[in-house]
């Protein structure tokens, strides 16, 4: 019997990379990155709160915290997370929850109250939090915060919780809180590749923590999974997502990320020293088109790429609004080293802990570096993301920003279609299957070049380590040595 990984093979040995190159799409390992958010870090400009929340009338928006604690060192982290608390009542993780409550207090007072239309909760391990600190943290939200009866309420959960004694203790709180939806940071269900990544779990804990989140009747359960790190082959990379969708897990929905490298992470060491550990370009498309494949034969639909879902009820709301509307205007970050958008600027907060606890202490909000955008990057944007999800609706576009997604990039829509990247009709533009496989690249394309040319700059005089790369979530001024 043919296997999925053979077909996925057969597609990807059709796949002709050259004739790509020459229509202006090249992966490389290094150079690879998604584009996460428009514009990039890279093309930012340092802010205060004054400039950010002047003239704002948006008070409903999705709420992002950011809980930067962990037990762990993955090996291909780059998240802003802290290492050094001993347990939950250490005083810096005391010190920090306090901190976060007070910048909460200080969002609704500035922003003349605050409605929340979804709640994330990341990090980090925000499992690493005990039960007790889970209740004060939400009791204070919805203190402050108006918290509309069943919004989504998200929370990210380790599997090593599966070790702790008071794991139910931790359940119990979150539903209490009002958390209907439990992120995993899952990556893989192969031990060898997990261990690889120091994750500090087994794939069997992953396992029992979706069966016991489920038992305890968690509305959505969801895992990030990854693509393209060492170990990791097409066939057990086909066995993890045919446990993950089998009626051992039936998870509701998974992120399937593609490796990524930043300097300061220390899998790129490891990828300099030992490359051939490492899948090659081609070997990391076939477990994408292995994904596209084993989600979609168990009934899964896709969209945004990268993302399979059981239902879009089961979708991050804050991703949705981002990709498959034109309105992702409403985004607030809270704590350390989280972005958001709001009043119409995509801006960062400090991502140095000294730093924000001595700014929030302070009595002021911890921005760090924000872009307003302009009417054009508001398309740009609008145009980039919805291509990266279901694709765009023209006419749409062209009402809520005034401009002819056809007439503003003729040239680029014709040489993608030529290469069979894009479809363009007269009333959508969307990506092909095979455009999917190369979405961050085609879309670049589609970048303002005053964006382009600012991040390049900043790019060209910032130290590849710096926070300004490390957090620049994006190939847009993306910089490793
Ligand atoms: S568990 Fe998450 S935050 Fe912690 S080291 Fe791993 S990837 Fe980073």
């Amino acid at each position: 019997m043919v296997s999925v990984s053979d077909v996925a093979r057969e597609e990807a040995r059709r796949i002709d990379l050259d004739s790509l190159k020459t229509a202006g799409i090249e992966r490389t390992i290094e150079g690879f990155y998604i584009l996460g958010n428009y514009p990039p870090l890279t093309a930012m400009d340092d802010y205060d709160e004054e400039d950010l929340l002047a003239g704002n009338t948006q008070n409903e928006l999705d709420v992002y915290m950011h809980f930067q604690f962990c037990e762990q060192l993955c090996s291909f982290c780059h998240f802003y997370m802290d290492q050094s608390a001993r347990n939950s009542d250490d005083s810096k993780v005391t010190r920090y929850l306090e901190n976060l409550k007070k910048e909460v207090s200080m969002l609704n007072e500035r922003m003349g109250g605050v409605k929340a239309r979804s709640i994330y909760v990341g990090g980090g391990t925000p499992s690493f939090m005990s039960a007790e600190q889970i209740r004060d943290l939400f009791a204070h939200v919805r203190r402050e915060f108006i918290v509309p009866e069943g919004i989504t309420i998200t929370f990210d959960v380790h599997p090593e919780i599966m070790r702790s004694v008071y794991r139910e203790e931790k359940f119990d709180a979150l539903k209490q809180a009002g958390v209907n939806r439990i992120s995993i940071g899952g990556v893989d269900l192969d031990d060898k590749v997990l261990r690889y990544q120091n994750r500090g779990h087994t794939a069997k804990e992953t396992v029992e923590l979706i069966q016991a989140l489920k038992l305890s009747g968690f509305s959505h359960v969801v895992t990030d999974l990854m693509m393209g790190i060492p170990h990791q082959t097409a066939e057990n990379w086909e066995r993890t997502i045919e446990i993950l969708t089998g009626d051992t897990c039936q998870i509701d929905s998974a992120m399937t990320f593609p490796l990524m490298f930043k300097a300061s992470q220390p899998l790129w060491a490891r990828y300099q020293r030992r490359t051939k550990e490492f899948p090659t370009i081609e070997e990391r498309i076939v477990l994408q088109l292995i994904a596209m494949n084993k989600f979609a034969e168990a009934g899964y639909s896709s969209g945004p790429i990268y993302y399979f879902n059981r239902g879009q009820e089961h979708m991050n709301d804050q991703q949705l609004r981002k990709f498959e509307t034109l309105d992702e205007t409403g985004l607030l970050p809270i704590g350390v080293s989280s972005f958001g958008f709001i009043n119409g600027c995509q801006y960062f907060n400090t991502p140095d802990i000294a730093e924000y606890n001595a700014i929030v202490e302070s009595g002021r909000l911890p921005v760090w570096r924000a872009a307003k955008l302009t009417a054009r990057q508001n398309f740009e944007r609008a145009v980039m993301f919805g291509m990266k999800s279901r694709g765009i609706n023209k006419k749409a576009v062209e009402k809520k920003y005034g401009l002819n997604v056809d007439r503003e990039y003729a040239d680029v829509i014709r040489r993608f279609e030529d290469a069979g990247l894009l479809e363009s009709r007269q009333e959508y533009l969307r990506l092909t299957r095979s455009g999917e496989l190369f979405a961050e690249e085609v879309c670049n394309h589609f970048v303002g070049e005053d964006v382009r040319r600012k991040a390049e700059r900043t790019a060209a005089v910032t130290d590849p380590k710096h926070p300004i790369q490390r957090y620049n979530y994006n190939m847009i001024g993306h910089r490793l040595q």
